[in-house]
């Protein structure tokens, strides 16, 4: 017998039959001997639907209400789960963020989880039920609903697989698990059988959506093993965990890409002490996040700065940047919003030399202008121009031998449809 802790995404629950064949699933589970816990997100797009209502009435709601708002999704889903299950024969019980315990700080729209208390989930457990707790939310010390911020859903999941001390956390999605590269751009794409919690963070943090940088923290402090596969079918996804650094493994593991950010330059910043911190400490202040950053050589007393920054909140960094421009006496900025940042990731560099040369090496033969490069000890990244993105992939993935046999079917997507994307936030 296993306690199992399950994960369904929206798209697995978006209508009555999809949440009836998550239910079949769970009573399946069950049956064959196992203690169950799901987690459940918002039913399709409900959250960007509320966020949508929220934004009808007040464009800039309290924080406060938007998450007392949001969380009302998560907690249809759950109840609508709970009635199919019972219906199918088993026992259910339902639990909002309160109802377990799931504390978290008051940071409202990006809380973090404090605490899961166990003795709700366990007691069910114990009364033969199948349990679902409503992801993306918890309860502040005053009581206060908080949410985790968009996506949150996997993080609850892991922290109850964490409260409970699950065997295992299974995180369903629409998709069959990690790739090597995003299987929509790169057709022989291949699904990743084991990834250590240390690459998974580095592909999650630079353009892996299938999850959350966050979640992938919290598996990794409190050893959740993770596996993530698809809702549509039986077949093995990807399992998370720590792994032997010692196992011969691949040099590059996957490639990575990332539309979602604009690179910032200034011009001719004075060449003094504590420029760099009055700019970056302005952006702080503000709450963005900063990513690359390159300061060129200075000549004649001023030198450039450029950086990348989430093209989300563009309007608020350039008036950051504008404020600090003047205050600096620099010459002027410019925004590109057209680049991508490209990445390998790969814990076998660690001990390979000459990684990154055979990156820079590949790109330049597809005649690629690389323009700010960063790296870490197991990740390799590149900002180049955005319509460049697919084809940096591609040369990358056969570059670093990664190519498998099998062709992707999935839908490919173009250039095009690639920047629509990313402008859109991915
Ligand atoms: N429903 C929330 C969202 O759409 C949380 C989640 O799906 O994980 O962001
Ligand atoms: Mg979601």
């Amino acid at each position: 017998m296993s306690l199992v802790v399950a994960k369904f995404g929206g798209t697995s629950v978006a209508n009555a039959e999809r949440v009836m064949s998550v239910a079949k699933r769970l009573v399946e589970r069950k049956r064959a001997g196992d203690q169950v816990v799901a987690v459940v997100s918002a039913m399709g797009k409900t959250t960007d639907e509320l966020i949508e209502l929220a934004d009808s009435v007040n464009p800039n709601p309290p924080a406060r209400e938007m998450d007392i708002l949001l969380s009302t999704g998560e907690m249809v889903s759950m109840s609508i789960l709970a009635m199919a299950i019972e219906s199918l024969g088993e026992h259910a019980l339902s639990l909002n963020g309160r109802q377990v315990g799931i504390v978290t700080d008051s940071t409202h729209g990006r809380a973090s989880i404090r605490e899961v208390r166990a003795d709700r989930i366990r007691e069910a457990l114990s009364e033969d039920r199948i349990v679902i707790v409503a992801g993306f939310q918890g309860i502040d010390a005053s009581g206060d609903l908080t949410t985790l911020g968009r996506g949150g859903s996997d993080t609850t999941a892991v922290a109850i697989a964490s409260g409970i001390k699950a065997d295992i956390c299974e995180i369903y999605t629409d998709v069959d698990g990690v790739f090597t590269a995003d299987p929509r751009i790169v057709p022989h794409a291949q699904k990743i059988d084991e990834i250590s919690y240390e690459e998974m963070l580095e592909m999650a943090a630079t353009g892996a959506g299938v999850l959350q940088k966050r979640c992938v923290e919290f598996a990794r402090n409190f050893g959740v093993v993770v596996h993530c596969r698809s809702s549509f079918t039986d077949e093995p996804g990807t399992i998370v965990k720590e792994l032997d650094s010692h196992m011969e493994k691949a040099i590059v593991s996957g490639v990575t890409h990332d539309l979602s950010e604009a690179k910032f330059t200034i011009r001719d910043v004075p060449d003094s002490v504590g420029v760099a911190a009055e700019l970056f400490n302005a952006m702080a202040t503000a709450n963005l996040a900063v990513d690359m950053i390159i300061q060129n050589v200075a000549d004649n007393g001023h030198a450039d700065i450029s950086f990348t920054t989430p093209k989300s909140d563009l309007d608020k960094s350039r008036a950051v940047v504008a404020k600090v421009v003047e205050d600096l006496g620099a010459r002027e900025f410019i925004v590109d919003e057209d680049v991508a940042k490209v990445s390998i990731i790969g814990a076998g560099m660690k001990v390979n030399s000459g990684v990154a040369a055979k990156m820079f090496s590949a790109l330049a033969d597809a005649g690629i202008n690389i323009s700010m490069i960063s790296t870490s000890d197991i990740r390799t990244s590149v900002v180049i121009p955005a319509d460049k993105a697919i084809e940096a992939v591609l040369c990358l993935h056969t570059a670093f031998g990664l190519d498998g046999e099998s062709v992707f079917q999935e839908t490919q997507l173009s250039a095009e449809e690639l920047a629509d994307k990313a402008k859109k936030g991915r």
